[in-house]
Order: structure tokens, then C-alpha cells, then sequence
């Protein structure tokens, strides 16, 4: 099979060829019609995050090791299957579940399996998706997915499952605002869900008007461009002064987690997504004093991704994507993204 493969950080992605795999067991052999292109296979690329006071937080220190083959928003057709695998058969069209656990650790017993203590996750610690084939190590891990689009139900396995996970995590009521910092992938993801699962006021900040522009065509009740007007003043112009309920930060770096905070009315919630990096100074005590709740969401669980795949076949959402790329172009895909050139998603088609 041929893989785009990441040898070393920052130098160009090389497509190999490598044995095609034999699953044995509990394992599913996915020829890939669909692989996302998500902005954390870039900090993937790049060797991790910035930190704060010029630190770097290392990939390989978390347990990465090159070559890897990226990628984990997959969808594609069983092409094998291992001999004990049930209610899948060769054919079947599905999805792959990419944030798997080694599965004792106490987020893996509660299904949480994102969290696991040591992580396995498909794209990141095992190769992925800028592949022909990739082999899934469970059939547990699979969704089916029928006659959904190909491209669009990809990228549901993280920038769908991450943005769902947000918008409950921001638990708005009805009538009540969340902020969406970041209209990428993610953002334009969940302007969509908090439209489908909320009936709360969806504002959302980005500094590119062809995105914000998106982001109202999806559902957005406003939106502010924050290289233009302090969005700070216009979130409290919206709200009576009081500011929103709920922020989702999908940037979260040294500039935009101030504006987050800034923002928040008292008791409110600050969910942060973004791996843009940096690092935030904080007067301690508003913290107390307002009674904010500041959270992390890391992508979701199994489950929330069989609830989102069903929530997709309802027609509510379905991920933006406009861009298309051979897996010989796997470097100009990221470098696209990287450059600010893509509206919503870019998926590649490996076997195209
Ligand atoms: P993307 O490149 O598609 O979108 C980023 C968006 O942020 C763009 O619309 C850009 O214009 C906007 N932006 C950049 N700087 C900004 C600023 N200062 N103010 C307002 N908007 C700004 O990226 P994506 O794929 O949507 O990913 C977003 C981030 O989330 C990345 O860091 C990615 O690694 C991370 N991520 C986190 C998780 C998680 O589980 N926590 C999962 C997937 C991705």
C-alpha cells in the first residue's frame, strides 16, 4: 500500500510503500476513500505546541515516533476482515473511531477512551489515514455509515466529534449565548451542532470574512471579525453588557484566550479546544469572584461519535468540504491549510 508518511518533523511528507496489512483476529482492513486533513496533523508535522515563555511541548515526549503515517478522520470500505470479527462484513461502508485507549486506564473503563492515560490513537501513535489501507485493531471501533457522503462524514470522526463534544461541554440554555472563537474546521462544525442540539444565541469570531461569512450561511446568529473591532465590546454590545454564557475556544492561543475570558458573563464557561499555543496570564481572583468554569475538551468518545453520525443522518449537519487533494498531495494539503487557504475541511482521496 502506499502511505504519505511524516519521516522527520518539518521536512516534507514522503509517500512509501509498505506491506498491506493482514488482519487477523478482532482487526478490519479499511481501503480509504476519505482522510481529513486536520489542523493538529500540522502540530503533528511540526513535532507539537508551542508552550508558554518560548517553551515547546514535544510530540515524542508524549510517546510519538517517526515515520508515522497521519491521519485520523477516516472513512472508507471493509476490505478484509480477521476471524473474529462480527456484524461487519467486507463491503461495508464505515467510519473509524481514531481515539483508541489502551484500555485498563481509568478513562478507558468509564469509555472515555480520548483520555486514555497512554493512548494509541489511530493517525498519532499507530499509522493512519494519508494511506491506501489502514488496519483498525477492533471492529469495535468501526460505524457504519451506509450512503452518507464519503468526504463530509470523514472528518466527522474528529472535527465533527471534537466540536460536539464542546457544545455539550458548553451546556447553554435556551436563549442564552455561546461564542465560538475560530471558524475552521472545527468552528464551522459547531456553529451546525450548537444550531442542532442548543437554542441558544451563536456568535462567532474569526479574523477572515470569507469564514465568518460560512459561519452565518451555517447558522450563525452573528458574527465579529476580530482583526477589525474589539470583540470584546461587541460580545457585551450583544448581551446587554453582561457577556455570554458559554466560549468555545478552537483557537486558544496568547491572543485569543484573554478575549475568551474577557467575555464570559459571571458564572460562565470557558471550553478550550484549540492547540494554537502560548500561554495565558490571569488576574486570580475574577476567577472566584466571577465564578467562571474554565474546561478542556480533547475530541469525544466512541459514543458521542455513534450519536453524531446519527445527528449527520438527519441531514442537521454536514461538514464543509471544498477542497479535495490526491495523496501525492498530502504536502500541498497541509501547506494549504497552514496558509489559511481552506474554507471548512480538505479531505484527500487515497485511492483515487
Ligand atoms: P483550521 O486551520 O481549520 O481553523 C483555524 C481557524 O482559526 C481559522 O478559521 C482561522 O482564521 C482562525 N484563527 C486563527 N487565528 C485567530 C485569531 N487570533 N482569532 C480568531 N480566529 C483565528 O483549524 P482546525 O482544524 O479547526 O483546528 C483548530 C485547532 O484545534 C487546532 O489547533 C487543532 O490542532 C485543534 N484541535 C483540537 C482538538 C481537541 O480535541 N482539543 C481536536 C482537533 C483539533
Amino acid at each position: 500500500m502506499k502511505s504519505a508518511q511524516i519521516i522527520k518533523i518539518k521536512e516534507k511528507l514522503s509517500v512509501v510503500d509498505l506491506p498491506d496489512p493482514k488482519p487477523r483476529d478482532t482487526q478490519v482492513l479499511v481501503r480509504i476513500e476519505a482522510s481529513g486533513v486536520c489542523h493538529s496533523d500540522i502540530h503533528l508535522w511540526e513535532g507539537g505546541y508551542e508552550g508558554a515563555a518560548g517553551t515547546f511541548l514535544k510530540v515524542e515526549d508524549r510517546g510519538v515516533k517517526f515515520p508515522i503515517t497521519p491521519g485520523h478522520e477516516i472513512s472508507g470500505k471493509i476490505e478484509a476482515i480477521g476471524e473474529s470479527v462480527s456484524g461487519f462484513s467486507v463491503g461495508d461502508r464505515v467510519i473509524v473511531y481514531p481515539w483508541i485507549g489502551e484500555g485498563s486506564c481509568p478513562a478507558c473503563r468509564v469509555a472515555q477512551e480520548n483520555l486514555c492515560d497512554t493512548p494509541r490513537t489511530i493517525g498519532i501513535y499507530r499509522d493512519g489515514g494519508y494511506s491506501e489501507l489502514v488496519l483498525v485493531p477492533n471492529f469495535r471501533y468501526l460505524v457504519k455509515i451506509d450512503n452518507m457522503d464519503v468526504n463530509s462524514s470523514a472528518s466527522l470522526a474528529c472535527s465533527g466529534l471534537t466540536a460536539y463534544n464542546a457544545v455539550k461541554k458548553a451546556t447553554v440554555g435556551p436563549g442564552e449565548s455561546i461564542v465560538i472563537i475560530g471558524a475552521g474546521g472545527l468552528g464551522l462544525m459547531s456553529v451546525q451542532i450548537a444550531r442542532a442540539i442548543t437554542n441558544s444565541t451563536i456568535v462567532v469570531v474569526d479574523v477572515d470574512d470569507k469564514r465568518l461569512s460560512e459561519a452565518k450561511r451555517l447558522g450563525a446568529h452573528e458574527v465579529v471579525n476580530s482583526s477589525k473591532v474589539d470583540p470584546v465590546e461587541d460580545i457585551k454590545r450583544l448581551t446587554s453588557s453582561l457577556g455570554a454564557e458559554a466560549v468555545i475556544d478552537f483557537v486558544n492561543n496568547t491572543r485569543t484566550a484573554p478575549l475568551s475570558i474577557n467575555m464570559l458573563r459571571k458564572r460562565g464557561k470557558l471550553v478550550m479546544v484549540g492547540l494554537f499555543g502560548g500561554a495565558l496570564e490571569l488576574s486570580l481572583p475574577i476567577i472566584p469572584l466571577r465564578g467562571f468554569t474554565i474546561t478542556g475538551a480533547y475530541t469525544g468518545s466512541f459514543n458521542d461519535l455513534v450519536d453524531l453520525v446519527n445527528l449527520s443522518k438527519t441531514g442537521k449537519i454536514k461538514s464543509v468540504v471544498n477542497r479535495t487533494y490526491k495523496l501525492g498531495d498530502a504536502n500541498q494539503a497541509l501547506e494549504d491549510l497552514r496558509a489559511g487557504k481552506i474554507v471548512g475541511r480538505a479531505v484527500l482521496n487515497p485511492n483515487n
